[in-house]
Order: structure tokens, then C-alpha cells, then sequence
């Protein structure tokens, strides 16, 4: 037996592709057998971390299963092939380095791409353990962002803790790298594996379960009607640009709410992945000098920059983001009222601005920028809830969700993050009425409110009885009355006829019954008792 061949493990993390990827062109260019893993985590499919809702929720989970065929089919259409193993990669790994131990090619090295997250930092930590004691090499990558950590023109300790400073400074003196050049040649499996690849599991198997029990997915009222995966992520960025142009009218269209068009719809391919940014950036540049280039091209790259800032930004502050206090160390009461989260996450507050961006990420995954950043400041700053069950609900069910960008944000709507000076809160009727004038998006996701004349669709409590009758709806009965009026709200209608609730005087206050671990079923949820990170 030799020991001259050598094989690596590339262990796919959130870079779910083939395009640009620089941890599986080096495998192929260095080893003479390449074993590409992905392992379903269970940490990653228990509950979050104070409040135990599905940390993947269905949709995510989903999305992320069809990421995974899709990369097995590119593999193996370049004579390679993706293990799936659903165990802690460390187990994982450790498992294929024995199996290949007695092989003609043992694993010399494992390769992946680095995050920046304590519970990600903490899976490379075991890696890392495994391989010293078997004296295998660990190479890692940089891939996440569009510029280059390594290219940051200051130390890490002196990222500006301001997004206009740092896009300034980027812009001005990092240049976004050229894309890694596709494997040249592609290595195949070591032998010992063929047989044992392992399946893609079911949503069932994974005891991921639906919403809700009965509804029918996707939902199509959906914006975003995607599927997993790089070939659908790189077909979506080609019609965005190419075929509907859509990309030269971003700026006056990514505030939109309905419809899949008003903005890229890139970031659930970006967090798995499955598309690089670096790929969006120079096709972006190739679609500027042969068609346009205007405001609207370079916001995209405005706006990819927020999401390289709050990556550089937890990096920096490490896991300051996750503390209740925040990176600013705000001390605030947070509350942590489980009936008004529970109306909250239900899309049942009565505020139909809120409801309507709420039950869209219920049954679909998907949530606006617009709405984001509406229903954030809601949670936070009318109902003033404890922001981490915000994020924690956020984690769960986006598609899209990035944990540096969703704990970033929402540091930034609760105040608490390192850039202070955006600490604004949001008048749900005036965002309402600026962004939704005829209520449309409001009708889709509440039909229970399509009746009620235009004017007054984000206002139904303002209707008088007579109106009220007239269209048949008995608000607290067929639609809530809201759970809290805020007093600026009233500059934007003239009568109010329902009295609404104080939200302090709901049932549920405080942390209660016992965490649980697994996933949760539906939106009921338990808050874990004295765990928090502060
Ligand atoms: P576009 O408007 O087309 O923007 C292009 C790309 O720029 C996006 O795909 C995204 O990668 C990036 N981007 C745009 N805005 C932001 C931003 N504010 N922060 C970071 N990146 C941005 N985005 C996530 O990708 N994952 C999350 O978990 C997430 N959680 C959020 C939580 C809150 C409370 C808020 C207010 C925002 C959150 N965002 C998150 C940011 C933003 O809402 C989404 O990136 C955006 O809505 C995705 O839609 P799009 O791809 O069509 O974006």
C-alpha cells in the first residue's frame, strides 16, 4: 500500500457552490482524490438560543435541502459527487479520515471556508482538535464577502464602527478580487466512499415540520418563488440583469413589498452561498459597460457593502452582537411579554401594516428590507420588546438568514449597535401609507381587511360603526383591534372610534415554562429560563 496519493476533505459550509469558490479549487488543484462533505448539523436544527423556536425553520430548511441536490448534480456532473452526512462535522470528518486511513490515499487535509460567529468558530475549533491529533493539515478560506477580509485597508480592531466610513474606505481603497478560476481539472472520490455518499434527507426525516399543518407550500402570494441552489441563484441574478433589465430601475423599486421583481432577491442564495458575491459584482460590472450603469446598478453595491459591513462588524465585536445590551452595552429593560410576541409573530397585533409583513414571513419565508425594518422597530420600540426574540423569530424562519446581517440589523433597529446614528423609530401608519397608498399589500396578506374602503386599510379602527357594518367587519372579532396605538400615529387619521389595548396590561409577562431543545411545533414556542448571554 502507498502513501504517495493523498485526499482532502472540502467540507462545504455557506459556500454551496462551484462558481468561485476557492476552498474546492484548491482541493482539486493540489490532491489527487477530493472528498466533498456537507453535514446537516443537528445543532443547527434544535432551538434557538434563548427562546427555542426551530433554529431552521421549514423554509430555510427547504431552500437548503434543494441547495444540496443542486450541488450534488453540479458534482457529479464533473465525475464527482457530494457525502451528505447528518451528524456534527466533527464526527463527520473524523469518521471519513478513518475510513480512508488504510486506503491508497489517506486525508492528508481538510479545507473550508472560514465565518466569523462564536458557534461556527466553535465547529472549526473541533476540526481543527481532530486533525492536529492526526496530524492533518487545516486550510481555510476566505469567501464570504465581496471584499477580501485580507484587503481591508485597517486592522481588524479599527473597522469603522459607521456604515459611511467604511463604505468610503472601501471604496476608495479595496478592489474587489477577480473570481477564482473554475477547477481545472476535477479529482475524482477516493474509492472507499462510492458506495457510502449518503442520502439527502426529507424535511420528515430532518422532523422539520410546516407553519402550519395543512397549507399548502409555496404559498403564492410568495415573493419570492424561488428555488435552492446555485443553478437557480445564477438564473436569477442572469434574468435580473439580462432579460428584464430589472436591475436598471433598482433604486425606484427595491422599497417595493409585492412581487418578485422589486429587488434582487439575491440574499437567500448569498447566505447559503450558493452565489458569491464577487460573482454578482463583476457580472454587475459586465452588464454596466454593455447596457447601463446608473444610480441604480451601483445601489446594489451599496447595498451588498451593508452586508460586508455587518460581517466585519461581528467579526470585530465578536459576541457583543448576540448580548441583550448589544455592541453599545445599552443597559434597557427589555421585556419579554409573550402574548404580544405571540400576536406579534401571528400577524394578529391589528396593526395591518405589521400583520401583513408578519404572516408573509410565516407562510413564506420572506420578508422586504421595508418590512424589516417596520415590523423590527414595532417589536422593539412600540411594544418594546426584548429584541433578541425578534431576531430569534427572524432566525428561524428566513430564507435568508445570515446571522451577521439579521443580528446586525437588528442591533441597528434596537439602538444598540455601533452605529448610532440611524436610531429612528418607524410610524407604522405613515410607512404604511407611504409604501402601501392603496393597501394592496396589506389585502394580500390580511384578507380579512379587503373590504375596507382605501383610505382607511391601515387604519381599520378608525372606521365608524356605520362603515364598519356596511362592509361586514366586527374589528375584535374578525380582525383585532390594535394592540397599541402610538400618539404620532394620529397625525396620519383624523378619527380614532376603537380604544386600543395597553399593551403592559396583556397576560404572559416574563419568562415562564422550561427551554426546550428540539424543534418546536408551528409558532408555539417556550422561552428558556436563566440562559442568556449578558
Ligand atoms: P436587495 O435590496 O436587492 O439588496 C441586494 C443585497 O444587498 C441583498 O441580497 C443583501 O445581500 C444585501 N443587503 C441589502 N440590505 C442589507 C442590509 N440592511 N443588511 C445586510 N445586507 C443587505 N439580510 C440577510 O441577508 N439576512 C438576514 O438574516 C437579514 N436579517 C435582517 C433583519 C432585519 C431586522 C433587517 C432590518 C434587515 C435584515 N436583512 C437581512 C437585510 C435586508 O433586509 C435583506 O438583505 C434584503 O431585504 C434581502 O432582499 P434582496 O436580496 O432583494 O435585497
Amino acid at each position: 500500500m502507498s502513501n504517495k496519493l493523498r485526499t482532502v476533505i472540502c467540507f462545504f459550509r455557506n459556500d454551496l457552490r462551484i462558481h468561485d469558490n476557492e476552498c474546492l479549487s484548491w482541493a482539486h488543484q493540489h490532491f489527487d482524490f477530493v472528498l466533498p462533505l456537507y453535514c446537516l448539523d443537528p445543532e443547527h436544527f434544535k432551538g434557538t438560543y434563548h427562546f427555542g423556536f426551530p433554529k431552521t425553520g421549514f423554509h430555510r430548511s427547504k431552500f437548503l435541502l434543494e441547495s444540496l441536490t443542486d450541488l450534488r448534480h453540479s458534482l457529479q456532473k464533473h465525475g464527482s459527487n457530494l457525502i451528505v452526512r447528518h451528524e456534527k462535522p466533527s464526527v463527520a470528518i473524523q469518521e471519513l479520515i478513518n475510513q480512508c486511513s488504510q486506503s491508497i490515499a489517506p486525508v492528508s487535509s481538510v479545507v473550508f471556508q472560514k465565518e466569523v460567529c462564536s458557534e461556527e468558530i466553535q465547529v472549526e475549533s473541533s476540526i481543527v482538535k481532530i486533525c492536529q491529533a492526526a496530524k492533518i493539515q487545516v486550510k481555510t478560506f476566505w469567501g464570504s464577502t465581496l471584499f477580501h477580509r485580507d484587503d481591508l485597508p485597517y486592522a481588524k480592531k479599527d473597522i469603522p464602527d459607521t456604515y459611511t466610513q467604511f463604505r468610503k474606505t472601501v471604496e476608495a481603497r479595496c478592489k474587489v478580487r477577480g473570481l477564482t478560476a473554475e477547477c481545472p481539472t476535477w479529482k475524482p472520490l477516493p474509492q472507499v466512499e462510492n458506495g457510502k455518499l449518503g442520502d439527502i434527507p426529507s424535511l420528515a426525516d430532518l422532523k422539520v415540520e410546516p407553519v402550519e399543518v395543512g397549507r399548502s407550500y409555496p404559498d403564492p402570494r410568495s415573493a419570492f418563488p424561488f428555488a435552492g441552489g446555485e443553478t437557480s441563484g445564477l438564473d436569477r441574478i442572469h434574468r435580473y440583469y439580462w432579460v428584464s433589465d430589472n436591475v436598471a430601475k433598482y433604486k425606484e423599486t427595491r422599497n417595493g413589498l409585492l412581487g418578485s421583481e422589486y429587488s434582487t432577491k439575491f440574499s437567500a442564495w448569498l447566505a447559503n452561498g450558493s452565489v458569491s458575491p464577487r460573482y454578482i459584482y463583476h457580472k454587475l460590472k459586465e452588464y454596466e459597460a454593455e447596457r447601463v450603469s446608473n444610480q441604480s446598478t451601483y445601489w446594489v453595491i451599496f447595498e451588498l457593502i451593508w452586508r460586508d459591513y455587518f460581517r466585519f462588524v461581528s467579526w470585530k465585536y465578536a459576541d457583543l452582537i448576540f448580548y441583550p445590551g448589544g455592541i453599545m452595552g445599552k443597559a434597557y429593560p427589555w421585556q419579554t411579554n409573550k402574548t404580544l410576541f405571540q400576536m406579534w409573530c401571528q400577524g394578529r397585533t391589528g396593526v395591518p401594516f405589521v400583520d401583513a409583513n408578519m404572516r408573509e414571513l410565516l407562510y413564506t419565508g420572506w420578508m422586504s428590507n421595508r418590512g424589516r425594518q417596520n415590523v423590527a422597530s414595532f417589536l422593539v420600540k412600540d411594544l418594546n420588546l426584548d429584541w433578541r426574540l425578534g431576531a430569534e423569530w427572524f432566525e428561524s424562519l428566513l430564507l435568508d438568514h445570515d446571522v451577521c446581517s439579521n443580528y446586525g440589523n437588528w442591533n441597528y433597529s434596537a439602538g444598540i449597535g455601533n452605529d448610532p446614528r440611524e436610531n429612528r423609530k418607524f410610524n407604522m401608519i405613515k410607512q404604511g401609507l407611504d409604501y402601501d397608498p392603496e393597501g394592496k399589500f396589506v389585502q394580500t396578506w390580511v384578507p380579512e381587511l379587503q373590504r375596507v374602503p382605501q383610505g382607511k386599510i391601515h387604519v381599520p379602527w378608525t372606521l365608524s360603526e356605520k362603515e364598519s357594518g356596511s362592509i361586514g367587519l366586527e374589528l375584535g372579532v374578525d380582525y383585532p383591534t390594535p394592540v397599541i396605538t402610538a400618539p404620532e400615529w394620529s397625525r396620519h387619521f383624523h378619527k380614532t372610534s376603537a380604544k386600543p389595548k395597553d399593551p403592559r396590561n396583556a397576560a404572559g409577562r416574563g419568562r415562564g415554562s422550561k427551554p426546550k431543545s428540539g424543534q418546536q411545533k408551528g409558532i408555539d414556542f417556550y422561552f428558556k429560563s436563566g440562559h442568556t448571554k449578558s
